[in-house]
């Protein structure tokens, strides 16, 4: 494949732009460097670079991307709040029937705000759990990422982990000092945690099933042992449900669990591909909110038209009859494929998966928390993106990220990517 254009457009955007990209992973820095590809056009399952090759997506945009590229429906949504006017600054009936579509499917979110990012919408969650305790610390667990804000920036994965700098530059100890991070899937320790600190922990910060170093689900009662303990300390429940909202049912991971949080924070599919957060939960709490409360959050962009629309019409598309099961029908057989082709190289690796999502971790065990998910081969990882590249397959650079499946992926997509893994696979045995 010939990366010609890429390289050179890769160039100049490091004269101008820093790292020559606008959010680090996409840096290829978790893959042993190496020039990002320049997309041009998305299509369905597809992407065109600008040499004109052509891939087939399972970045997914990192998560939001669950329709396809520029799927028609929710293109004419946004086509028509382009025509309409994209921010007013007012009120819209539009947010009234998004947040109703919203609460449906998600009963836990009594009282709901739109932001726009999922930075903003697990950033807010803090600040009002601190206004609505009246403390100030937060347990989060290792390896979960909750966006860029300061609080949630020690010791955190995906990007952080994959850069080698867990802890930011330019945060201050008296923030870090306020944030307890603890192994996922292990209560023992959230317990001692919260006998220790119990009584000064505003919030528990959760991804209820993680995105951030791979697909990782709850252990049996973990979650509802969060709640208990929590909840006797008088401290809040936080889900960062910004990858898990409509990615593997109708709904959040809270509806795949039963366990339900005191607020949520959303983001990514939730606005269609257009930039989005939400945040939402019990209303006494909400309520502590401005203008009502004295916890204050604001937004320009909040709540824009076309952001709105698209997240409607992304909902519409997902409310279709059997998208769910399809996706994990196409995902058990990528998982299955993927597991055949490497044990047929004796490439060690273990995949976790729900749904539509799954991650390949090069080693043999199983991954459960982040330090797992860490020990996986990160060489290999890099080889297979690389190989995969080549072959026309553009997977997350990381070997932290997901592969995300989308409506539009065909059993032929599905298919071609496993021989092209089989292939890759077939390399890395040689070397
Ligand atoms: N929380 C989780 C679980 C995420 O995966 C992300 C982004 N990957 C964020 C928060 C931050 O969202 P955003 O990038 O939209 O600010």
């Amino acid at each position: 494949m010939n990366f010609t254009t890429s390289k050179k457009l890769h160039n100049e955007a490091k004269d101008h732009i820093v790292g020559g990209v606008n959010s680090p992973s996409r840096a290829y820095k978790g893959v042993g460097g190496g020039t990002p590809v320049y997309m041009k056009q998305g299509k369905g399952a597809y992407f065109w670079d600008v040499d004109g090759n052509k891939y087939i997506d399972f970045l997914g945009a990192y998560g939001p991307i669950i329709t396809g590229h520029a799927h028609p429906h929710i293109a004419e949504a946004i086509s028509h709040a382009a025509y309409n006017g994209v921010l007013y600054g007012t009120p819209t009936k539009l947010e009234n029937t998004f947040a109703k579509m919203l609460k449906e499917a998600i009963p836990s979110l009594e009282k709901i705000r739109f932001v726009n990012s999922g930075t903003e919408a697990v950033m807010t969650t803090v600040r009002v759990a601190r206004a609505y305790t009246g403390r100030d610390k937060v347990i989060k667990f290792s390896g979960c990422y909750h966006g860029h804000f300061d609080s949630v920036l020690v010791e955190a994965g995906s990007g952080p982990a994959t850069l080698g700098t867990p802890d930011s530059a330019g945060i201050p100890e008296t923030v870090a000092e306020n944030v307890i991070t603890i192994p996922f899937n292990d209560l023992a320790s959230f317990k001692q945690a919260m006998e220790h600190w119990g009584d000064q922990i505003a919030a528990v910060l959760v991804e209820p099933l993680v995105g951030n170093f791979g697909i990782v689900e709850p252990k049996e009662g973990f979650l509802e042992g969060i709640n208990t303990v929590a909840h006797d300390a008088g401290s809040l429940v936080i889900y960062d449900e910004v990858i898990t909202s409509f990615r593997f049912t109708y709904g959040n991971a809270q509806q795949l669990y039963g366990v339900e949080p005191d607020m949520t924070a959303m983001g990514k599919i939730i606005g269609g591909g257009l930039p989005i957060g939400a945040y939402g939960g019990r209303a006494d709490i909400m309520e502590h909110v401005a203008p009502l409360g004295a916890a204050y959050q604001a937004g320009t962009m909040s709540g824009n038209p076309a952001s709105i629309a698209a997240g409607i019409a992304c909902l519409e598309v997902l409310q279709e009859d059997g998208v769910y099961d399809e996706l994990d029908r196409l995902g058990e057989r990528l998982e299955n494929g993927l597991l055949d082709k490497a044990s047929e190289s004796k490439i060690p690796v273990s995949i976790n998966r729900k749904c539509g999502a799954l991650t390949v971790y090069f080693g043999d065990e199983t991954v459960e928390n982040y330090e797992q998910a860490d020990a996986s081969n990160g060489e290999a990882f890099s080889q297979f993106f690389h190989l995969m590249l080549e072959q026309g397959i553009n997977l997350a650079p990381s070997k932290f990220e997901a592969w995300f499946l989308t409506t539009e992926h065909t059993e032929s997509d599905i298919d071609q990517t496993i021989e092209a893994a089989g292939k890759a696979f077939r390399a890395m045995a040689k070397r």
